[in-house]
């Protein structure tokens, strides 16, 4: 039985997280305001929108780690596939 060595796996995109920076007038309101959502490309979920500039920062922080967590592929098994 041979086991090939893992180094040389290609990078997988696993997600796409979008960001909408929103857009402000001269005294500062939102027009419109910032938005963020995160599409999983293993589980086809989408994570979001979240909006508000608090929310967006946070979602946009913790999204990436926060999501496989949540996620309904088990990464081993996407490897696999
Ligand atoms: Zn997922």
């Amino acid at each position: 039985m041979t086991a090939r060595p893992q180094a040389r796996r290609p990078l997988v995109i696993t997600g796409a997280l979008y960001v909408d920076m929103g857009q402000q007038n001269h005294a500062g309101r939102w027009v419109r305001p910032p938005r963020a959502r995160y599409e999983c490309l293993r589980c086809r979920t989408t994570e979001g929108p979240v909006s508000g500039a608090a929310d967006v920062a946070q979602f946009v922080a913790t999204i990436r780690a926060a999501h496989p967590t949540r996620c309904t592929t088990t990464y081993e098994g996407a490897q696999a596939a």
